[in-house]
């Protein structure tokens, strides 16, 4: 077909998405899993099935690896280490910053270049050039594959640091993790008092709405270390924080999330900035830096 062959190994929702897209983009692939069932439906559209993991590093140079986690690269390229010299390996199983370095330089002992990356989007979200994936690693590596990583997602590279695509993945799941705990704790008060999760929702999408205004509002004055008590105070946001509390208590819902919130503005307040803006958490959250 002229088009890249590609390796792809871990079948999970993410890999099966992964490989169908390339065989619908005209790409030659060969795939691996552990359990071997998994790889059933892709053989069918017409991907070859390697016999064991080494094989399918040794068939092509491009190797993408859809695993849990790092610890899962390494159980499956152990066995596979004799084909991994001169291979790009492309992880994108997600994982710590510091795991994912590890990682890199676990692969270029074994003459192998790894590039990480942290997708952004479920497997409804592959094949999908709107979609995006962040890509750290060796320059050339990416510049060399990305037109072929392009059919599974957009691409975003953040750097030659390996750590990176892992990090800016972070960034957005402690948001997406807090925010959608946020979602349920709504929820059950709402539902506490009789309200369903389709009654709220209007006015739950309008308080999410919201807040790229407020992100993009304190971005700047966060930046500058600007922490003036002159939109909002502390003080007023602790009074506010534990009136949701006693919302929750007072509906026998679990008061762990709004118990942590204000454990944190009552921090913020012995630290003295009861008439600084709720901002300046953030240097509360960042603790002393080195
Ligand atoms: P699954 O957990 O369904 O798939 C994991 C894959 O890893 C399977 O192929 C599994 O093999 C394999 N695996 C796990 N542990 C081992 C091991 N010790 N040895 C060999 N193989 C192992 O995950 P997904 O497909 O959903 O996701 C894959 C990665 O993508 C994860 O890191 C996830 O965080 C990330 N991701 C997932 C998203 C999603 O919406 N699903 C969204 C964004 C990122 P077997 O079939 O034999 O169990």
């Amino acid at each position: 077909s002229g088009k890249q062959p590609v390796t792809v190994i871990g079948l999970g929702p993410m890999g099966q998405a992964m490989a169908g897209t390339l065989l619908d983009h005209g790409h030659p692939v060969t795939v691996w899993n552990r359990t071997a069932s998994r790889a059933n439906a892709l053989a069918a559209r017409g991907a070859l099935v390697a016999r064991s993991a080494e094989e399918a590093v040794a068939a092509h140079e491009l190797v993408v690896l859809s695993l849990t986690d790092y610890a899962a690269m390494y159980d499956v390229l152990e066995p596979a280490s004799a084909a991994l010299a001169g291979r790009v390996l492309v992880n994108l199983g997600s994982d710590t910053p510091e795991r994912t370095r590890a990682g890199a330089r676990w692969a270029a002992e074994r003459g192998a270049v790894l590039l990480s990356g942290g997708v952004t989007v479920p497997p409804s979200g592959i094949g999908k050039p709107e979609s995006s994936t962040f890509y750290s690693g060796p320059r050339a590596a990416f510049e060399a594959h990305r037109t072929t990583l392009g059919v599974l997602t957009g691409t975003d590279y953040r750097g030659e640091d390996p750590g990176l695509a892992a990090l800016h993945y972070q960034i957005g799941m402690v948001m997406f993790w807090t925010s959608m705990l946020a979602y349920w704790q709504a929820l059950a008060l709402g539902r506490a008092n009789g309200l369903t999760a389709a009654d709220v929702l209007p006015h739950a999408v309008g308080t999410m709405t919201s807040m790229p205004g407020f992100l993009r509002f304190y971005a700047e004055r966060v930046d500058a270390g600007h922490h003036a008590g002159d939109v909002d105070r502390l003080a007023m946001g602790l009074a506010s924080a534990e009136h949701v509390l006693h919302t929750n208590a007072d509906a026998g819902v679990d008061t762990t999330l709004p118990e942590t919130v204000v454990a944190l503005f009552r921090r913020g307040m012995a630290a003295g900035h009861a008439a600084d803006s709720f901002s300046s958490l953030v240097e509360l959250l960042t603790g002393p830096t080195a």
